[in-house]
């Protein structure tokens, strides 16, 4: 494929405007009364992108004309197949007959799909959420696994344990029920798992510079996975015998099947990333000790390991497991004997998977204590429906104040009633000790769940990093840049214990931020940080339709063993749930990552620039190229263009031009 585009010389250029005005004319885009609000009604910003001062790499956050990119990501995002790259010229277009807006009605909601799909808006990750769900209701699942895989490296391990913000926000809510997003994401996710469907992103041109990521948790894989996109080369370093954090240690088979974790990090190795399991940075290596090693920016995705105590009498007693200590071991294989009734301590994740193992491996009594009511616990409905459907209680408004022991080792808790008065600083009604209410439970074992705190001890005297109140890294919250240049933090080392799409999105800004370190660009540039979400959508267009449910394994089996408890939904029914998405953005316009396509909100459809294709099919240069006075825009094939450029002199402007624009100087 010969790839056409434009070359503008920047030197050349007066500042007349002429250009932005043939292409308005000849496109009969709108007049800017009537434009979309923040949109700009014509595809050339070239004037106004440099005139009046020497380009500087701020301008790289105006907007820019399409860049008809190599392999362009609104293309595969597109639910009705209506933007194709054109395989003689390398010309990306929308089919005006196809597009149909995203289910647009003119009139009503046009200016509202310039802004983000709630989904989109309210995800950490921004996953372009619309797109592959309605590509999934079309039955394009191969298109939709790769538009995921553009903001997310884990959706199968998502689709499974992800808390799903999106649904949230969901507007079909407002019709009936929040659309199923995280189960049609596993369903089409699970392609991952075979290595004939897998999806392997495509890595950009090999660098030099070594990178080290510390901790192989979900934040840790996800810099390393867009590092390597970059053509970095990646070594994670991991403590753990092996990768993957709180995927492969905290979470249990029967939530997340391990061979979904191995399949989705061999994706990262397969893309040249290097993991080291068994080396804990602070100890044997550190630092300054790879910084010597050639390594020029770091990563830390530590987690959050250490489990925080009670501190109250008899903590320390055997048959007292942490959860952490408790749920490793588990999913490792090992032995964990808890005896036949174990109290499990917390309200949390690790609280309920805690008690879940030790049903499953043969205590028939567990039971769970939490000092708050269960409005407050910050387990998941569906995890809660589950532990009931398993026959674990929930004993709430109870806490422990001593632990009882014979021969060293636990035999009941002394524990006191709780009532909820005012607020916490997180928020949450506070528990107070009923006076007089003490009472005694017997028991065989007990797991604590009482959260998680980093463990730092890895960070050596020569880091200048510092650490906040809480005991997370302080880093800037855009760039996730530490107080030492070379060093990038993120996930729960940052944020205290959180969750696993809150992690995948610090690892995507996180390298973000090295890449740009690492080329001396600047960190700010462009980077969206506020996300405007839909609020008016056609309700009226549709009607009621049931949301998927989510078959379960029958409670008796599970606790045989540790099979999967989610089944995962059938290829129709995962289709006829994407075909309940309102499409509230347009899914081109999310995907586009410079911003180029508008939304013709009087046409309800999706427009760009496509290089006067109807023009260049009759052997005619782009408007633009032909009214320019100066000769500053050439058009033709990128190759000849470079060659002309070169044979004449002059320089490309690196940090302007990008796939098929070519700044010249
Ligand atoms: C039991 C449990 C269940 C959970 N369930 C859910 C859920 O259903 N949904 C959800 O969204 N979230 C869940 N979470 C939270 C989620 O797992 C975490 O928020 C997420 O894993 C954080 O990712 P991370 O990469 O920041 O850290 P982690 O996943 O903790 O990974 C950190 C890694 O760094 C390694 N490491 C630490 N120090 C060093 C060192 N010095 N050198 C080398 N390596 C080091 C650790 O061994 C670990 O592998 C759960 C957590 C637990 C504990």
């Amino acid at each position: 494929m010969k790839q056409l585009g434009l070359a503008i010389d920047l030197k050349r250029c007066i500042g007349c405007k002429t250009c932005i005005v043939a292409c308005r004319n000849f496109h009969e885009l709108v007049n800017p009364s009537e434009a979309v609000p923040n949109q700009m009604p014509y595809y050339l910003h070239v004037e106004s992108r440099w005139h009046g001062a020497y380009p500087s790499p701020a301008l790289e956050s105006w907007v820019v004309p399409c860049q008809h990119c190599p392999d362009p990501l609104c293309v595969p995002a597109c639910p009705e197949g209506a933007i194709k790259k054109d395989p003689q010229t390398g010309i990306v277009r929308i089919d005006a007959e196809l597009c149909n807006g995203c289910n647009a009605v003119p009139g009503q909601c046009g200016s509202e799909k310039t802004k983000s799909a709630p989904c989109a808006a309210r995800c950490p990750a921004h996953m372009n959420v619309e797109s592959y769900v309605r590509l999934a209701g079309n039955g394009r699942f191969k298109e939709a696994l790769r538009v995921m895989k553009e903001d997310n490296p884990f959706p199968a391990i998502c689709g499974r344990v992800c808390d799903h913000p999106c649904e949230t926000e969901c507007k079909r809510k407002d019709i009936d029920e929040a659309v199923a997003i995280n189960f049609v994401k596993r369903h089409i996710a699970d392609q991952d798992l075979k290595a004939e469907t897998r999806y392997v992103p495509p890595i950009k041109a090999q660098r030099k510079e070594k990178v080290a990521v510390i901790g192989s948790g979900p934040a840790g894989l996800t810099a390393a996975y867009y590092l390597a996109r970059e053509g970095y080369p990646v070594t994670v370093f991991e403590k753990a015998s092996k990768p993957g954090g709180m995927l492969t240690l905290g979470i249990p088979a029967y939530r997340l099947p391990r061979d979904v974790i191995e399949a989705e990090i061999q994706v990262i190795r397969d893309m040249g990333v290097t993991i080291k399991t068994g080396v804990e940075v602070g100890k044997g290596t550190t630092v300054e000790r790879l910084r010597k090693n050639g390594y020029k920016a770091f990563f830390f995705g530590i987690g959050t390991q250490k489990c925080k105590t009670l501190d109250v009498p008899g903590e320390n007693l055997t048959g007292i497991y942490p959860a952490l200590d408790y749920l490793r071991k588990v999913n490792l294989g090992e032995k964990a004997p808890l005896g036949k009734k174990v109290a499990v301590i917390g309200g949390g994740n690790a609280a309920i998977d805690g008690a879940r193992c030790a049903r499953r491996l043969g205590s028939p009594g567990t039971f769970i204590l939490y000092r708050r009511s269960l409005k407050e616990m910050p387990a998941r409905p569906e995890e809660l429906e589950e532990l009931e459907q398993e026959g674990i209680p929930i004993q709430t408004l109870t806490q422990p104040v001593r632990f009882i022991g014979e021969k060293g080792k636990v035999k009941a808790i002394d524990c006191v009633k709780m009532v909820l008065k005012g607020k916490d600083a997180s928020g949450r009604r506070r528990p107070e000790p009923v006076p007089g209410s003490e009472f005694t439970i017997q028991v065989d074992g007990v797991i604590m769940a009482l959260g998680q705190e980093t463990d730092w001890a890895c960070l050596t005297p020569d880091c200048a990093c510092k650490l906040g109140d809480l005991g997370a890294m302080a880093v800037n919250p855009v760039t996730l840049q530490s107080d030492d240049a070379d060093i990038f933090a993120g996930g729960d080392a940052v944020r205290g214990s959180s969750s696993v799409i809150e992690a995948i999105a610090d690892g995507k800004q996180a390298a973000m931020s090295i890449d740009r370190y690492l080329k001396g660009e600047d960190l700010y540039a462009g980077r969206k940080t506020e996300w405007v979400p839909v609020e008016n959508v056609q309700k009226e267009k549709y009607s009621p339709a049931r949301r998927a449910v989510m078959p379960r394994l029958d409670p008796e089996k599970r606790l045989t063993g540790f099979a999967e408890v989610q089944l995962g939904l059938g290829e129709e029914q995962a289709q006829t749930e994407g075909q309940r998405c309102l499409g509230c953005s347009s899914a081109c316009v999310q995907a586009c990552p410079y911003g180029v396509i508008q939304f013709d909100g009087v046409k309800a459809k999706s427009h760009k620039c496509d290089l006067c294709v109807e023009r260049v099919q009759f052997g005619e240069i782009p408007v633009c190229a032909a009214t320019c006075l100066t000769d500053a825009i050439q058009f033709g094939e990128l190759d000849l263009l470079r060659q002309k450029i070169a044979a004449r002199g002059g320089e490309i402007v690196e940090a302007l031009s990008r796939e098929s624009i070519l700044y010249v100087k």
